[in-house]
């Protein structure tokens, strides 16, 4: 059975807890921005979390697993 836990950073979230995922990198025009290019994890109760280009592709996968695609992935040989 898939887990429903995903490491994103250096945090382990629930994957209900996750509202929506970027499909495109943060840019808001800010000097000190840190967040410029990286993917933001919407969470629920007005949290977020921030993650790379892999790292969000791996978020999503597991997303999928988790909301049981029913659909047989033929690519799908590693879990
Ligand atoms: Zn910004």
């Amino acid at each position: 059975m898939a887990s429903p836990i995903v490491k994103v950073d250096d945090k382990h979230v629930p994957l209900y807890r996750i509202v929506w995922i970027a499909d495109l990198p943060h840019f808001c025009g800010e000097e000190d921005c840190q967040r410029e290019g990286y993917y933001e994890i919407r969470l629920d109760v007005d949290d977020s979390v921030w993650t790379n280009a892999q790292e969000r592709d791996e978020v999503l996968e597991a997303m999928n697993r988790w909301c049981g695609d029913p659909r047989d992935d033929p690519n799908n040989g590693m879990y």
